[in-house]
């Protein structure tokens, strides 16, 4: 393969990198890997043994193998890593999501060993990632959070003195959590003692840290983020939200922008107080910063120092490649947008395709026997399976993001429809199913849900049979 010519950065005061390691695998090594052919950057691609015949390894220019099936000997062996990009010669190391893509430590080590981690520098990863400093962060920041204890509760006496000043009903949240996991929900004084320890426990098996920090519980709000870019010198942007209140187990599964629920008055308020508290942190990269809507107001949960899955859906209505951006930005490149560069441009939606039975959401792994995406104006799907593909059963379940455009909400919906009943994947289980119920149900259609709407939902045998 001839390579593209390069994107010549030296004119503007920084160089491009000439060569990438992407230490991921799935659909997101894919999309790292198209953002650097695109800018005519090769391309190393590191798997594991379960991963050898995996899309991503067959698309770029070299590949390295990093360790045997399960993660923590592959995806999360850093020296491995390490040895990988010295092997092959890489000068950037771009982390996708999962993984090591918010570990502080990675970014230092590469950092110096010369090689750019495409991200946040480690000092915000670090505090963004410790869920107690990223709220007292924020409030610092000027972002509005939910009320709740100022830093971490050590003991029942504490738990409760702050649920009398907040109110029942609360939540306990893990400090190092993460993946929606360990989070306790609290609605009588006498269940505090039992969950508090039940909490910590699960936080302590789960992250290795079992700090735990308490919030006042919403009961019906939308979970709506707000996407950033930054460059690190105090020039940053935010590119609209994004309305991922369709959840399963606090896991989103389908996300759309802009939110039905804001009009653009609130949309441009809390992007800009989002914007401001990144200039003020000189945030470099792009990130995300979550929050709970309820009654007109916004509430900071947290925020993730890195690319998210759904990121598609902010690509697709303002037309801007937000890899291709943190790329430039971690070479060193000043940012290149400006606030009123960006346009939201009609709606759209992302269906998080898993291989996972559609009601019992009991994972499938297994060979893919015949798959067949949909496509046509406005449709986009980020997969890396293939007809033949195994699954492996080492990793997340996610066979495949589709994302769809359209000039409003109405015509998105329209075209999502007929996109997932054009959508083929046969010999393992999907939740395909689920979405082709979800698009023709008359609340999804309102856009008159919440963060409970789904669950409910499943509860009440919306799918036809019980969640096991
Ligand atoms: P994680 O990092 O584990 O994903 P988050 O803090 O982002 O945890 O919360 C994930 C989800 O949990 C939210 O989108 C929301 O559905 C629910 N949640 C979190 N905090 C609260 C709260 N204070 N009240 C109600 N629901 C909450």
């Amino acid at each position: 393969m001839s390579a593209a010519p390069r994107a010549v950065g030296s004119d503007l005061g920084f160089k491009m990198f000439d060569k990438i390691l992407i230490a991921n695998r799935g659909e997101i090594a894919l999309r790292v890997l198209r953002a650097a052919k695109e800018l005519g950057i090769a391309t190393v691609a590191v798997h594991s043994t379960a991963d050898a015949n995996a899309m991503h390894v067959r698309l770029a220019d070299e590949s390295v193998c990093i360790g045997p099936p399960p993660a923590r000997d592959s995806y999360l062996n850093i020296p491995a890593l390490i040895a990988a990009c010295e092997i092959t010669g890489a000068d950037a190391v771009h982390p996708g999501y999962g993984f090591l893509s918010e570990n502080a430590r990675f970014a230092e080590i590469l950092e110096r060993h010369n090689i750019a981690f495409i991200g946040p520098k480690a000092e915000h990863i670090r505090s963004m990632g410790d869920k107690i400093e990223a709220k007292r962060t924020a409030k610092r920041l000027g972002i509005p959070c939910v009320p709740g204890s100022e830093g971490g509760v050590a003991d029942e006496a504490e738990a409760l003195r702050i649920i009398r000043e907040i109110g029942l009903p609360v939540i306990i949240k893990a400090a190092s959590g993460g993946g929606g996991k360990g989070m306790k929900v609290v609605r009588t004084e006498d269940e505090i003692a039992v969950l508090l320890a039940t909490a910590r426990s699960e936080a302590k098996a789960n992250f290795g840290d079992d700090a735990v920090y308490i919030e006042k519980y919403l009961e019906k709000p939308r979970h709506i983020e707000i996407q950033v870019l930054g460059d690190g010198r105090g020039n940053a942007i935010h590119l609209g939200e994004r309305d991922c209140s369709l959840q399963r187990r606090h896991q989103k599964v389908w996300e759309e922008g802009p939110s039905p629920a804001l009009n653009a008055g609130e949309r441009d308020r809390i992007g800009e107080i989002c914007a401001k508290a990144m200039r003020e942190l000189q945030y470099r990269g792009a990130g995300t910063i979550e929050f709970l809507y309820e009654d007109g107001e916004f509430y900071f949960i947290e925020m993730n120092t890195r690319i998210q899955v759904e990121h598609p859906v902010t690509e697709m209505i303002t037309g801007i490649d937000l890899v291709n951006e943190q790329i430039r930005i971690a070479a060193g490149a000043p940012l290149s947008l400006k606030q009123s560069d960006i346009v939201i441009e009609g709606h759209a939606i992302e269906c998080r395709v898993n291989a996972e039975h559609h009601a019992t959401f009991r994972p499938s792994p297994g060979k893919i026997a015949s798959f067949h995406t949909p496509g046509g104006l406005g449709v986009r799907v980020d997969s890396a399976a293939y007809q033949g593909y195994t699954i492996p059963p080492h990793y997340d379940s996610l066979v495949g993001k589709l994302i769809v455009h359209g000039r409003n909400r109405d015509e998105c919906l329209m075209r999502l429809r007929r996109s997932l009943d054009e959508f083929v994947v046969d010999g393992v289980d999907t939740t395909l199913p689920l979405f082709r119920t979800l698009v023709r149900n008359q609340d999804i259609l309102n856009g008159d849900y919440n963060i409970h709407w789904l669950e409910k939902f499943l509860a009440a045998g919306g799918m036809g049979e019980p969640e096991t």
